[in-house]
């Protein structure tokens, strides 16, 4: 990984952004639109430290809820929102 792909990685998702997932969860590696996880323990986790904001990821298509509570680490804006 380059500098230029780490410098990338700090990039703001904006809620409703299309992004990749390529985090733990194999099976569910592909594109969703990623919104702030919504759950109590992402909440808190966000008011004890403002920086690690987790998202909810919904399939682009039919919406269907995708992982949750996934890192920023885990996740890359897609290209296709350009
Ligand atoms: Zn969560």
């Amino acid at each position: 990984m380059g500098e230029d792909t780490l410098f990338r990685s700090l990039d703001l998702i904006e809620p409703g952004d299309l992004v990749r997932y390529h985090g733990s969860l194999t099976d569910a590696h592909g594109l969703y639109l990623a919104q702030p996880c919504p759950c109590a323990v992402c909440r808190l986790r966000l008011r004890i430290t403002p920086t690690d904001t987790r998202y909810v990821l919904l399939d682009p298509w039919d919406e269907m809820p995708g992982p949750q509570c996934v890192r920023r680490a885990s996740i890359t804006r897609s290209d296709a929102c350009n």
